[in-house]
Parts: structure tokens; sequence; C-alpha cells
């Protein structure tokens, strides 16, 4: 596991969470550009394990987790947390977070989300607790526009802060949008490609592309191997 970057003790901890069904380019190059434009100490990449809010994963959590180590091994700062992987039901971000901040109690969290998650964000479970617990920055992902209405447009008028020192100096609470370089690279439309006989290259990290190919695990469409659980959360 990649250690932090020296000197980063103090430094905000970005939070990636998402099913990674594959990882790809678009997750790292956002995560990469977060963590340097943002001073962030690490990215922490969560897969998670057994997600409220798709109807089925095609890769194993093992196997997901496996392809997120590989993909980031060689950068400074990102790390993998398995917690989401090794933790038994549902998976839900209010609950890892309630889990950091107990283990990091003044650090400043932030949960990073690609915007498309941010508009998903009022399905998730007790989301509104999420801005007690960490700060939320949102990706700007292509095709999305940030809302100026209803309960997101509220929270982006209560919490938004154009500073990237509020995220630095207090550990939780504000909303923070943030223009990333757009890669319109989705893990859906990765695995069907895979399905459709075409190369990931250049789309995924190689030692991904490498897992993949040795794993066949987007081969052929083997249908859900998790079932969807009941309630909805997207990550
Ligand atoms: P799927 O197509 O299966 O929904 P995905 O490519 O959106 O997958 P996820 O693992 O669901 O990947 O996403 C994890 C996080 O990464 C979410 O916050 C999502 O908004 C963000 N994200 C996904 N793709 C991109 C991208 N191309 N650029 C920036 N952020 C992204």
């Amino acid at each position: 596991m990649p250690s932090a970057a020296p000197g980063a003790a103090a430094l905000p901890i970005g939070l990636f969470g998402g099913t990674f069904d594959p990882i790809h380019c678009g997750h790292l190059r956002t995560a990469f550009e977060l963590w340097q434009e943002l001073k962030l100490a690490e990215v922490r990449f969560l897969p998670t394990g057994s997600p409220p809010h798709r109807d089925h994963l095609y890769a194993s959590a093992e196997l997901r987790l496996k392809m997120v180590a590989a993909a980031i091994a060689d950068q400074p700062g990102f790390v993998v947390d398995d917690r989401e992987v090794r933790r038994s039901g549902v998976s839900y971000s209010v609950d890892t977070l309630t889990d950091l901040r107990r283990e990091y109690p003044q650090r400043s969290l932030c949960l990073l989300l690609g915007m498309d998650a941010f508009l998903g964000l009022p399905n998730w479970h007790r989301w509104r607790e999420l801005l007690t617990l960490a700060h939320i920055v949102v990706a700007h992902r292509p095709g999305w526009r940030a809302p100026a209405k209803g309960p997101l447009g509220e929270i982006l008028v209560d919490h938004g802060t154009g500073a990237i020192r509020d995220l630095h100096e207090r550990p939780a609470g504000c909303l923070f949008v943030h223009a990333v370089t757009q890669l319109e690279i989705s893990s859906t439309e990765l695995r069907a490609l895979i399905v459709g006989g075409r190369d990931p290259r250049y789309l995924v990290p190689d030692a991904v592309r490498q897992i993949i190919r040795e794993t066949r695990c987007y081969a052929a469409q083997q249908g859900p191997r998790s079932p969807r659980p009941p309630s909805g959360e997207a990550t």
C-alpha cells in the first residue's frame, strides 16, 4: 500500500469511493488533479463492498480491490482502503465516514464525488449527516451541471465555498465544486467494450488491463454477481 507524501500529516484526507468495476483513467486523473490542486495528504480509494445503488456488480469485491491496488501502486499519496469490502452487508457512506471520523477526530476529511454521484446524493442513506462528518468535493464530470434548486441547490448555498483554505482549516461542513480534466470514460462503457471484444488499452492502466485479460472477469456478461439490495444509495 503506497504511503502518504512526506510532511502530509495535517493536510486533508481525500476519500474516493466507488464500485470501480473496473477502475479507469477517468477516476485516476480526477483523483490526481484533486490530490495536487487541493493539497491533500492522500487520496484513499474505497471500493464498495455491496453497494446499495447498483443492480449488480460484475467483478468480485476482491478483484475490484486488486485492480484498484494495481492501478495506484506507483502513485505516492494514493492509498487503497478495503474496509467496505470487508464489511458484511450493505455499504453506506455515512457508516464509513463515521468510522473514519472516529479514527481522525480533528482531521479534515474530503469526500470526493463526480457530479453524477453528487446529483444522486439525496437518495443516499442519512445523506444530510455527511457534511457533519466530512467536506464534500464535487468534480465536474462531462455533461453534468451543478443544480441551482432543490435540496442540492440549498446545500450549495448553505455550505458552498470557493476557498480551498476552508477545506484545510475546518474538519468538515463545506461543499466545494472543482473542475477537473474531463475524460469521458465510464466503467459501464468499458465493460460493454470488453464484451464486444475490443481492447480497453489507454482507458485503464496497463496493470488493470492485464488483470482483466488474465481473469476474463468481463469477457462474457455472466450475469450479476451481487443482487440489488433493497434501499437506494449512490456512491
Ligand atoms: P458505472 O459506469 O459502472 O456507473 P463509473 O465509471 O461511474 O461506473 P463508479 O465506480 O461508479 O464509476 O464511480 C466512482 C466515482 O467516480 C463517482 O463519484 C463518479 O462520479 C466518479 N467518476 C466516474 N467516472 C468518472 C470520470 N470519467 N471522470 C470523473 N469522475 C468519474
